[in-house]
């Protein structure tokens, strides 16, 4: 049987509990083998605050023990602004003849117009819109009945949020693994100043 592959592209900035319950909502409901967390090298009008080596690191070790999961390098290996429509493609090669599933939150979903080649992209892979809170759950115009919306278990957590904490010495504890929490702590990401944890 083919396999059922799903990309999941994002900054990763860093990786946290919004990002691993779509994954593993569109996991179960899909029926995907496997989902892959590609972070991206930076998008345009938007750099990533964290190094693409942190922001890889951190997504490993979130997604180590779940055998579903894994991280590629693809997109910062290419370099330069990274495009859906390159995720996909690479990802497409390396795997060879698959099923592959885009998922993206509904605030990512909304500007997929913009996207380079996204008329080529829908071809390509099957969409995927995940809910998100704070955004809408319908799915744009131009997707309408070529997307799959995927409710998912609401968590109002975003990567921006975690930064604004941290920078504020405020707590990240369960939004995202430990671990994570953990690395960014100890290495005083985020301006968050350098702290010894001991979980
Ligand atoms: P930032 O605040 O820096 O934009 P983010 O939390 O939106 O970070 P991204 O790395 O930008 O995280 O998102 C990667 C993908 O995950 C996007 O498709 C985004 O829509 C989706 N996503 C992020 N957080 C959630 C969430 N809480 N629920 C559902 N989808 C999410
Ligand atoms: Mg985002």
């Amino acid at each position: 049987m083919t396999e059922k592959i799903g990309i999941m592209g994002g900054s990763f900035d860093p990786i946290h509990y919004g990002h691993l319950a779509a994954a593993s909502q569109a996991a179960w409901e899909l029926g995907l083998n496997r989902v892959v967390f590609v972070p991206t090298n930076f998008s345009l009008g938007k750099r990533p605050q964290a190094c693409a080596e942190d922001r890889c690191a951190m997504a490993a070790m979130a997604v180590a023990k779940d055998p579903r999961f894994s991280v590629s390098k693809a997109d910062i290996e290419r370099g330069g602004p990274t495009f859906a429509f390159d995720t996909v493609s690479d990802i497409s090669s390396l795997f060879g003849p698959c099923e592959l599933f885009f998922i993206t939150g509904m605030d990512a979903l909304a500007g997929m117009e913009k996207w380079k080649n996204w008329q080529k992209l829908l071809n390509m892979a099957k969409f995927v819109g995940a809910s998100r809170p704070g955004y809408s759950p319908k799915l744009p115009e131009k997707l309408k009945g070529r997307a799959i919306l995927l409710p998912v278990p609401s968590l109002a957590i975003s990567s921006t949020e975690i930064r604004r904490r941290v920078g504020r010495g405020e707590p990240i504890d369960y939004l995202t693994s430990p671990l994570v929490c953990s690395f960014i702590l100890s290495r005083g990401l985020y301006g968050g100043g350098f702290v010894h944890r001991v979980n």
